[in-house]
């Protein structure tokens, strides 16, 4: 499987805000060597990477959390 690579926090956010709770099986997909953080799930066969450098430029973990939280509500029932 290749991974999908996203280069700003905001896309990264919504990207994995699709592969949580119940009925995904996630793991840590991380690759330390090449400055990527990401994580797959197993259920849907996918792999989502960002480049830490993009991460951080593109509004880091406040960026990152706002976003999911936006990508919550918006996928609620
Ligand atoms: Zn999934």
């Amino acid at each position: 499987m290749s991974p999908r690579l996203v280069h700003t926090a905001e896309e990264y956010a919504v990207a994995l805000a699709a592969h949580e709770g119940a009925g995904h099986e996630t793991y840590r997909a991380d690759d330390i060597p090449a400055r990527l953080m990401g994580r797959g799930c197993r259920t849907h066969g996918v792999e989502i990477q960002i480049p830490i450098a993009e991460f951080k430029a593109t509004g880091d973990l406040a960026a990152f959390q706002a976003a999911t939280k936006r990508a919550r509500q918006t996928s609620a029932c």
